[in-house]
């Protein structure tokens, strides 16, 4: 199928042109003459497969006719994340380049004064995270009673964000006759309750999770020690020709740890999360687009939906709980036909998503081991996996170990041995993954996994410690054989004090 079939106007195509897309993904051949017809769409896709284009291109040219009146909206697209909605204000701006459409985009971090100009002069369509939207509305400085088309973008991440009050609330103040898009990468009962109360009879578009980023993308992983994963990280940054790295955390604060660890490495790093100021976000994104910085530590919401051309590395610093988050991540490299790097360090802990993981993604992902670091083995579950144990373990403080000898480096790639055999669940590998290749051969490189050192399962250290020992205890689990001497006192009961006696 061709552009030109979908009933698009010839600036449109124009535009389409200009952006230098050939053909229709398949969410784009299916969502936009449905979207001409005015039927509700209920799109089952997550970013990657073309969804902003599918539905902005039909919006431009339904809204081309008509004029926006002040501070009335005619269109609403509501997004999760500020870098999101920016990132859909440039698709609406780059399609609609050839029409004479008003665009104001809401977010929060920004000028009030600057955003309520553009309101003021009347907008066809509105960009808006929910937060901002709500307290425009609240202040009366918006109506949305004009507004007849509404795209809930990224609903279930709305769900995770706990922005879903918002958008019900958001949602009651939109005239009941209008047309709603409403797109989400999975669909969670509480998402499926949703989609019924907003919509009406929509058409049910499903398109498959992303797979063609990561086929571009060659994939490795490490399972190491919890304590080692900045080193090894450090490790693969030298070995590897990065050009441009997005590396991910799980949670916002290890972003900036690592940020300022990498940073007092002499790495090129800036970080990106959702709870910087606005202005610095955008900054920091414009200079890592610009390569003014090499490499940027982000969590999920910062760094989702980020297009950077010319990415060659990404690093899960962290293994990502969702393992839709997984292609979604190696995605932001391997783009436009251009090879990408991706490495995952895993913890022993972490076996049980990186199983899901594999199963997703139809295949295993080739393990290595990183050299001069012990490999381990994901420790032995009972398959669910453990997100309570596993941010428990980084809330701890850290115990510093002795120094493990590194063992002798091995010398060259081989397939790898541990890798487990997921079952394809969504859809069966395409092609064979291409075993890893290394980049810079003559600079130290990670290298395929070629004996792993067995390690007891750790024992789990959530039971706390007496606070008064009498007797000298033989080991303390986080210090393991190397406990310290003072540890070993005996510590003596507190006296009784005259408040003890009240
Ligand atoms: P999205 O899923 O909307 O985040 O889009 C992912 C990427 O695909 C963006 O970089 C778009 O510019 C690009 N894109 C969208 N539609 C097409 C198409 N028909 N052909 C090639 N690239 C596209």
């Amino acid at each position: 199928m061709e552009f030109s079939d979908l009933g698009l106007s010839p600036e449109v195509l124009r535009a389409i042109d200009d952006a230098g897309y050939k053909t229709p993904t398949p969410i784009q051949e299916q969502a936009i003459p449905i979207i001409f017809m005015g039927r509700d769409v209920l799109g089952c896709a997550q970013t990657g497969t073309g969804k902003t284009a599918s539905f902005t291109l039909p919006m431009i040219d339904m809204l081309a006719a008509g004029r926006a009146r002040a501070r009335m909206p005619r269109s609403l697209i509501l997004e999760p994340t500020r870098e999101l909605a920016t990132q859909v204000a440039e698709s609406f701006e780059r399609y609609g380049k050839h029409h004479k459409l008003n665009m104001a985009l809401l977010i929060g971090g920004e000028s009030f004064a600057d955003q309520l100009k553009k309101l003021d002069r009347g907008v066809d369509v509105l960009v808006a995270t929910p937060g901002r939207l709500l307290d425009l509305f609240e202040r009366g400085k918006i109506l949305l009673s004009d507004t007849k088309i509404l795209v809930i973008d990224e609903a279930d991440r709305m769900l995770d964000m706990g922005f879903i009050p918002d958008v019900e609330r958001i949602v009651s103040m939109l005239p009941k006759l209008r047309q709603t898009l409403f797109f989400s990468a999975t669909m969670p009962p509480e998402i499926k309750r949703l989609a019924d109360a907003f919509l009406m009879n929509p058409k049910e578009i499903s398109v498959s999770p992303p797979t063609s980023p990561a086929a571009m993308v060659i994939q490795h992983l490490a399972v190491i020690d919890e304590l080692d994963k900045r080193e090894a990280l450090r490790h693969l940054l030298r070995a590897e020709s990065v050009r441009s790295a997005l590396i991910f955390c799980n949670r916002k604060r290890d972003v900036d740890i690592l940020q300022r660890s990498l940073a007092k490495h002499k790495f090129d790093a800036a970080a990106l999360h959702g709870d910087m100021a606005q202005a610095k976000r955008t900054e920091t994104l414009d200079r890592f687009r610009a390569g003014a910085v090499k490499i940027l530590v982000a969590s999920d919401v910062a760094a989702r939906g980020l297009d950077v051309i010319g990415l060659t590395h990404v690093f899960n610093f962290d293994v990502p709980i969702h393992a839709e988050d997984y292609i979604h991540r190696i995605g932001r490299t391997g783009r436009a036909g251009r090879e990408g790097l991706s490495y995952t360090l895993a913890t022993p802990d972490d076996g049980a998503f990186v199983t899901a993981i594999e199963r997703l993604i139809g295949k295993a992902i080739p393990r290595i081991d990183v050299e001069g670091l012990p490999s381990v083995e994901f420790a032995a579950s009972d398959g669910r996996p453990r997100r309570g144990r596993h941010t428990a373990r980084r809330e701890e403080p850290r115990a510093r170990r002795p120094r493990r000898i590194p063992e002798a480096p091995a010398a060259s790639a081989r397939p790898a041995q541990h890798a487990p055999e997921p079952q394809p669940a969504i859809a069966p590998a395409p092609a064979p993954q291409p075993a890893p290749r290394h980049v810079n051969a003559g600079r130290p490189r990670p290298v395929e996994r070629q004996a792993t050192t067995p390690r007891p399962a750790p024992t789990p250290a959530s039971k706390p410690a007496p606070m008064v020992e009498t007797e000298p205890v033989g080991s303390v689990v986080a210090f393991g054989e190397h406990m310290p001497a003072f540890l070993r006192r005996p510590v003596p009961k507190p006296r009784p004090t005259e408040n003890d006696a009240a």
